[in-house]
């Protein structure tokens, strides 16, 4: 049992994009800190030096700062265990790895990397080393050191045995000690590998809940004999479910770009919020306890979020569901938030129309790049082909019925002063009534001809009142003259 504050951290590798399932790591992390008023840390993992990706640290940060997942201390913010950045901390990894050495749990390798190759050709499957260096003699050793040949520093796994640790999700697992290799620690670059360093940072950061992918699941037993050889307490382990997606042909495999848009910074472009990205993503592996209820604030879910509410089958990304939440979460805006959200989705934006023409699209949209496509045909009215658009079954409307229609619809218009829709729509069921059309049909041809399109955000007279008398009656005009 851990009794201190409890401490959780994010421990992205800066290779490029935010997977939105690191996010999800990143928000179940945080959440177990903050459900007990803890201390979320980030680190930036960036030892694998040729997987860098220039810029990739920046849109972590970003991508914190956007969702709300504030961390107490990292890169940037500082704290009592800095640096926060593993490529700043290189000398401590080697003082623990030589403290490993001493300890008998690792030992130098000095194995050429022909040697290796070799290796892996003969077992054919590109599998373990060997452990050649496992006990070379001291002398030899210090005789390598002192001539400089280049080494790095491997495990020392015990050979029998199993290694039990106990997942706060996935239950106990254990494993037996020769399916584990000696794995490198320290590189021949004088990099730890990740293997290594985020067990000594998880230690030295006082980090008591390791939460991470269930990708790390088989790996764990050889971190937990890691903290046993220094001594060091095991933090819980809290692994996350896996992530998948729903293929075309209805299977399901690890969600991948095939799947969707699986970076937050490609979701937010497509038109998703990020308070909605993180409410979906939230239940994607957790369910809250006594409620039906799916929408939480980041700080709703930070005092609903328990560890045992975690679980451990895989969750399946569903697009249309988080669709769906976006919708509502646009829905719940106020008319100037809509505004200020939409507006960069916008090419060219009537500013001198957008207060009246937004509150028509608000509640009709999933994703805020649905707006473009929406309202484009206030500003220009489309091409669009009359035979076509004026044949509605529903409606019982066929080009000639429109033809006939539309002069009657003019002259019904040409007579109103009061341009408002209150003021539109009775003018037109009054003509509808005197000239014995339902109504419906009426409204259709109207609207057909001032949008050019057959489904519109808002009814007829909603969308001629925004685009004034004139630019209605041209309109009309058109698409009389299309009928011919
Ligand atoms: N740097 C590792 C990754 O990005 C972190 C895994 C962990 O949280 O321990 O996958």
């Amino acid at each position: 049992m851990i009794n201190r504050n409890v401490v959780t951290r994010f421990a992205p590798s800066p290779t490029g994009y935010m997977h939105i399932g690191n996010l999800r790591t990143a928000l179940y992390s945080y959440l177990i800190a903050k459900h007990s008023d803890g201390t979320f840390i980030l680190r930036i993992e960036d030892t694998d030096r040729e997987r860098l990706v220039e810029g990739a640290t920046d849109v972590i940060i970003d991508t914190l700062k956007v969702t709300g997942l504030r961390y107490d201390e990292g890169p940037g913010v500082g704290g009592a265990n800095g640096p926060y950045i593993q490529s700043e901390r290189k000398e401590i990894y080697l003082r623990y790895a030589k403290e490993l050495v001493e300890r008998g749990a690792a030992y130098y390798c000095f194995c050429s990397k022909e040697r290796l190759e070799s290796l892996h050709e003969e077992d054919g499957v590109g599998g373990g080393y060997d452990r050649h260096c496992r006990d070379l003699p001291k002398e030899e050793v210090e005789a390598n050191l002192k001539a400089g040949i280049p080494y790095v520093i491997r495990q020392k796994i015990p050979l029998e045995g199993t290694t039990t640790y106990e997942d706060a999700v996935f239950g106990t697992i254990s494993t037996e000690n020769k399916e584990l290799q000696d794995q490198i620690l320290m590189k021949a670059d004088g990099y730890p590998t990740y293997n290594f360093c985020h067990v000594v940072d998880d230690h030295l950061m006082g980090v008591t809940h390791v939460v991470r992918g269930s990708e790390y699941l088989t790996s764990t037993p050889k971190y937990a004999l890691l903290y046993d050889a220094f001594g060091w307490q095991r933090p819980v382990f809290v692994h996350l479910p896996l992530l998948m997606g729903r293929g075309e042909d209805g299977t399901v495999s690890k969600l991948s770009k095939r799947h969707g848009a699986v970076s937050f910074a490609d979701l937010c472009a497509d038109g998703y919020m990020p308070e909605a990205i993180v409410n979906y993503i939230a239940l994607l592996g957790w369910c809250p306890k006594n409620t039906e209820n799916e929408f939480f604030t980041l700080d709703e879910l930070t005092k609903a979020f328990s560890l045992d509410g975690i679980n451990k089958s895989p969750s399946v990304f569903d697009y249309e569901k988080l669709l769906w939440f976006n919708g509502e979460y646009i829905r719940k805006l106020t008319p100037e938030e809509f505004k200020e959200r939409a507006l960069p989705f916008i090419s060219n934006p009537p500013m001198d129309k957008l207060d009246r023409i937004l509150p028509l699209v608000q509640p009709r949209i999933g994703k805020l790049s649905e707006i473009d496509g929406k309202i484009a045909f206030f500003s220009a009215l489309p091409d669009y082909d009359a035979a076509e658009l004026f044949q509605n079954k529903k409606n019982k409307v066929t080009p000639d019925v429109a033809r006939d229609m539309l002069s009657g619809i003019v002259s019904a218009l040409s007579g109103v002063f009061e341009w408002n829709n209150d003021a539109l729509y009775a003018a037109l069921t009054a003509y509808a009534e005197q000239s014995g059309i339902k109504s419906g049909a009426v409204l259709f041809v109207a609207r057909a001809a001032v949008s050019g399109l057959s489904v519109t955000p808002g009814g007829a007279t909603e969308i001629m009142e925004i685009l004034g008398k004139d630019e209605t009656l041209a309109r009309l005009q058109i698409a009389a003259e299309r009928l011919g």
